[in-house]
């Protein structure tokens, strides 16, 4: 037990005295090589395997600094036509500079393999967490949608807003000047050494889910209306996750599963199906309502009530900046004025 205080004591030692060199380090070196190489890194242990390769701790032999190397066969990108994708999707990301995005530092390849030289999240998976514990309490959770809406406000500053590739619901894109990242769901979420969130992970490996959504189903719970309906959409999507995101933080699943298939799932997002649990705080409960919910009224069996829904018109949803400054995230979040 000790030994595992004292190894993260040591990485938060470390990582403060690489915070501010670190970036402008590897910076250099990469404008000196413009190129890396697998040379270049000590593999560490294995950190985890996802669809398309693994994950490993490594170090950068010049400076010491730890990252995470996503090592991808060329062949499995192939077989899964999502080469293209991969390369537009790591220019973005390697654009990105923010502390609740995960940064992509570098990318290089050789015969075989492509090699993502990625932040280290040393905390590991969010959604682990939210299994660990069932559901988050409203302080965890405020401050985790806090930070998320810190980085969709960020992302959509710069023309990304993300997409969903879903298997059946591949809905045509019509707004050329946005760039496409992001599915946004617990299991993409990631955790800093401080645990703070990080958005990780590219829209193109949602083509083939891994985890736990292995069904058409899981991959709608995310969906808003507009696109299970297959109308046009935009930015409004990335509220509505907000939304469900934090359902399923404070609930601890997502709000309109359906157990019994993805059909049951796609008519509740349509008729925006909520049901909020009593223990939801008053003020966490207005903003699910404000950010999902509509102007239809839904009856609630719960508490035998009827509940004003989800924005099922995406104009209607709160802008992100009013999701900042709601009484919510100004109650129970830990920052409430700034990211982290
Ligand atoms: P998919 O292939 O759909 O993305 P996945 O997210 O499970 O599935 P990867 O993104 O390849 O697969 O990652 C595999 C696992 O490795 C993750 O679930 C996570 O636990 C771990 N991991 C990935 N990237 C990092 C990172 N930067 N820092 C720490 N752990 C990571
Ligand atoms: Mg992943």
């Amino acid at each position: 037990k000790e030994n595992a205080v004292n190894s993260e004591e040591y990485l938060y030692v470390w990582s403060l005295f690489y915070k501010y060199t670190h970036t402008l380090t590897l910076t250099q070196l990469y404008r000196q090589k413009h190129e890396w190489s697998l040379s270049d890194f000590e593999l560490g242990k294995p950190l985890g395997k996802g669809k398309f390769g693994h994950v490993y701790l490594a170090r950068e032999k010049r400076t010491g600094f730890i990252v995470a190397l996503k090592v991808l066969y060329k062949q499995e990108l192939e077989e899964g036509k999502v080469e293209k994708q991969l390369r537009r999707e790591v220019e973005i990301q390697s654009h990105l500079r923010h502390p609740n995005i995960l940064r992509l530092y570098g990318y290089f390849y050789d015969e075989k393999r492509v090699y993502l030289i990625l932040e280290y999240a040393a905390k590991g998976e969010l959604y682990k967490q939210l299994r660990d514990c069932g559901k988050f309490t409203e302080e965890q959770a405020a401050t985790y949608i806090q930070q998320m809406t810190h980085a969709l406000l960020y992302l959509h500053s710069n023309h990304v807003i993300h997409r969903y590739n879903c298997l059946c619901f591949l809905v045509k894109y019509n707004q050329p000047t946005t760039n496409v990242i992001r599915d946004i769901k617990p299991e993409n979420l990631l955790l800093g050494l401080k645990g703070e969130l990080k958005i990780a992970d590219f829209g193109w490996s949602v083509h083939a889910p891994t985890s736990r959504r292995t069904t058409l189903c899981g991959t709608l719970d995310y969906l808003p209306p507009e696109m299970v309906e297959g109308r046009e959409y935009g930015e409004g999507v990335d509220r509505w996750s907000l939304g469900v995101l934090m359902y399923e933080f404070l609930v601890g699943s997502p709000p309109f599963e359906d157990q019994s298939g993805y059909r049951a799932t796609y008519k509740r997002i349509a008729r925006v199906d909520l049901h909020i649990p009593d223990h939801v705080s008053v003020e966490g409960r207005d903003l699910i309502q404000k950010v999902l919910v509509c102007a239809c009224v839904v009856s609630n069996p719960l508490n035998n009530q009827y509940t004003k829904l989800l924005q099922h018109d995406p104009e209607n949803r709160l802008s992100l900046d009013k999701v900042l400054c709601h009484p919510w995230i100004l109650k129970y979040a830990k920052r409430p004025s700034r990211s982290l």
